[in-house]
């Protein structure tokens, strides 16, 4: 039986902790003195992106799909195991949903036995295609049921329904984060999202590839701003649970993003349009007002910089081969 009085260092579990946002987040949770236990089945995540913890004694690596039981003790656990690009969670759509639906009742079920906390890594997916601009939590979004992106936008709400049930139910401590649009280093070079896709095509002088007409918006967060957020939401007080709005709430249109990553990268790459994607949403911006209250937090790092640590990183990548 785990006894958390003989623990001086706070035991937190992070599922999809090889993925883009996870190793940032393991990263900084070792920075802070925890031990952690990333969980991953290396479907869209890599060992490289973690493999400079690997030595650290408070570091640990288990191989594990989430769809299956786990049985470990630990203090806390972040939820973020899920393929997040489009192109990765339409490959195996019924994992998708699998992997949000039964990895939500194993980590919940885990959480309870234990009496971690636990947070959810929700998206601004629950939104759709949102009527409602910015979105603010209480939306309840406009979401189409059976269509391409369900499996990931469907199985997130689920997600959020069992957590809400697990506290209701089970009395389990939850807090349930709906990202928006995040990007930095570490990001997979082929995961086909917008920001990844420009800054590949413009280092490698290949056209950018807006879909539509590149009016529709996005609202950027930088990794390292939505990481220490998502750790001072998991530091609130029980009462907290969300759903919270997690993201940077300056909103840019494809085609500002395609200039800006042309001038950051110096390319002269050109812009062609190709044709938008099923049920892409037309706009979207957080309402963080709620966040920024109850985490005394708020986004540091703009577009403009985040970009060219971001391409720096691409650069090293394309360079050293890791990438044709
Ligand atoms: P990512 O694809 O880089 O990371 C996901 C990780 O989960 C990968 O390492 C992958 O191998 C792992 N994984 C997938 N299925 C698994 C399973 N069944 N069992 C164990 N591991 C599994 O994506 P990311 O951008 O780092 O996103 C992390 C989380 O944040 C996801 O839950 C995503 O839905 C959410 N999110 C991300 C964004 C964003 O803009 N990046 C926006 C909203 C929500
Ligand atoms: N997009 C684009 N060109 C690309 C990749 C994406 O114009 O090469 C568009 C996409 O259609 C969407 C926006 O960029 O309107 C953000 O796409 P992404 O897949 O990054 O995130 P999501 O649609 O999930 O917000």
């Amino acid at each position: 039986m785990a006894n958390k009085t003989v623990h001086l260092r706070t035991r937190s579990l992070v599922t999809g902790g090889a993925g883009f946002i996870g190793s940032h987040l393991c990263r900084r949770l070792l920075e802070l003195d925890h031990d952690v236990l990333c969980v991953d089945n290396f479907y869209t995540g890599t060992k490289d992106n973690i493999a400079e913890l690997l030595p650290n004694p408070h570091f640990e690596l288990l191989r594990h799909d989430i769809t299956f039981p786990l049985y470990v003790e630990v203090d806390e656990i972040y939820n973020l195991a899920c393929p997040a690009s489009p192109i990765h969670y339409q490959l195996d759509p019924v994992q998708t949903t699998k992997t949000s639906v039964h990895g939500a009742i194993n980590m919940l079920g885990l959480a309870k036995r234990t009496k971690a906390r636990i947070l959810q890594a929700s998206t601004s997916e629950v939104y759709g295609d949102p009527a409602l601009h910015p979105q603010p939590e209480a939306y309840w979004g406009n979401v189409n049921p059976i269509g391409p992106r369900s499996c990931y936008d469907e199985g997130k709400r689920c997600a959020e329904a069992l957590f809400f049930d697990y506290h209701r139910q089970h009395g389990v401590e939850i807090k349930v984060a709906r990202i928006f649009n995040t990007y930095g280093p570490r990001m997979h070079p082929n995961d086909g999202r917008v920001v990844s896709n420009f800054i590949v095509q413009a280092l490698k002088d290949r056209p950018l590839t807006i879909y539509g007409d590149g009016k529709q918006t996005r609202s950027f967060c930088y990794v390292d701003d939505l990481v220490n957020a998502l750790i001072r939401l998991m530091a609130t007080d029980a009462g907290v649970i969300g759903p919270m709005n997690l993201g940077n709430p300056s909103e840019f249109s494809m085609l500002e993003l395609a200039r800006k990553v042309i001038d950051h990268t110096g390319s002269g790459a050109e812009i062609v349009f190709e044709p938008l994607p099923t049920d892409d949403p037309r706009q979207r911006r957080p309402d963080i007002a709620f966040a920024r209250r109850t985490l005394d937090w708020q986004p540091r790092t703009c577009l403009d910089d985040g970009l060219v640590s971001t391409i720096a990183y691409f650069d090293q990548l394309i360079r050293g081969g890791a990438h044709a």
